[in-house]
């Protein structure tokens, strides 16, 4: 029988799964890693074995008291009860710096907003290696041009090249959930600087190109508020043909166009 159980919490119940996930996170020895959702720490357990500093993230009071205290001993392990969607990750690297190495089995109710935070940690977060409902997965690595092509497509690229390493069956849970589940890795390289683009107005640009699927990009630039003849014009300009639907325009082609605009509304 699958559920739907509070918090997102199903289990890893697959040591072959939590192990591959580990490793999938490269040398991990030095730096500090963050995982996002413990739980019952089927890939914590694995995790304290190699990391130079982990610190566990579980917005479940029990279980984080759980972990609290199977790991009271090990002063390299530090688990939080806390929200990830509200946690400053620059305040969990040390004042001699280095970047976080990200992994989560991740509870899929919020997929996200935790991966939209994590791109707002972008400059703190060296890699990702996460879970996700498969479906979600096939979004993030989708090429442009495709169904599967969307916001949450173009932001993560935007960010992170995206690896997909492997997919696990209901079974592979406990409880199982309604859904099969992808590992990604995520390789955090922003592509901001190359684009020639603040992080803030492009995501803004993204959320209006995309905001109804059903329409051209010009058309719901223009419902965004962008004046009809500046939206015209960038076109024009950038040889993008106007009937282009968003999901359509790789980021490349969608950055030249929201340069050309934001030139032509200053
Ligand atoms: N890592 C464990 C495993 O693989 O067995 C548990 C994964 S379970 C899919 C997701 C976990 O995320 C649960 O332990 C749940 O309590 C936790 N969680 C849910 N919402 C959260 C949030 N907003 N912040 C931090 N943890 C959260």
């Amino acid at each position: 029988m699958t559920s739907k159980p509070k918090l997102g919490q199903n289990f890893l119940a697959d040591p072959a799964a939590a192990y591959a996930i580990v490793q999938a996170l490269g040398d991990i020895s030095a730096g500090t890693v963050l995982e996002i959702g413990p739980g019952k720490g089927a890939i914590t357990s694995l995790l304290a074995a190699r990391a130079g500093h982990l610190v566990a993230v579980d917005l479940d009071a029990s279980l984080a008291a759980r972990l609290t205290s199977e790991y009271a001993m090990d002063d390299r392990v530090e688990v939080l009860h806390h929200d990830i969607l509200t946690l400053d990750m620059a305040g969990l690297l040390p004042n001699t710096g280095g970047k976080l190495a990200v992994v989560g089995n991740l509870p899929y109710y919020i997929t996200s907003p935790i991966l939209l935070h994590l791109f707002e940690h972008a400059n703190v977060i060296d890699r990702a290696v996460i879970m996700v409902q498969r479906e979600v997965a096939d979004r993030i690595a989708a090429a442009p041009g495709t169904r599967d092509y969307g916001l949450l497509t173009a932001t993560t690229q935007l960010f992170a090249r995206v690896e997909n390493l492997f997919t696990l069956p209901p079974s592979a849970f406990s409880p199982p959930p309604e859904v099969y589940s992808t590992v990604l890795r995520l390789t955090f390289a922003s592509r901001l600087a190359d684009l020639g683009i603040d992080r803030l107005g492009f995501i803004k640009f993204l959320k209006e190109s995309f905001a109804q699927k059903r329409k051209t990009l010009a058309n719901n630039l223009r419902f965004a508020g962008h004046g009809p003849e500046n939206v015209a014009a960038a076109f024009r300009r950038t040889g993008i043909s106007s009937t282009i639907r968003a999901e359509a325009l790789p980021l490349e082609e969608a950055a030249r166009l929201y340069r050309d605009l934001q030139d032509s509304e200053q």
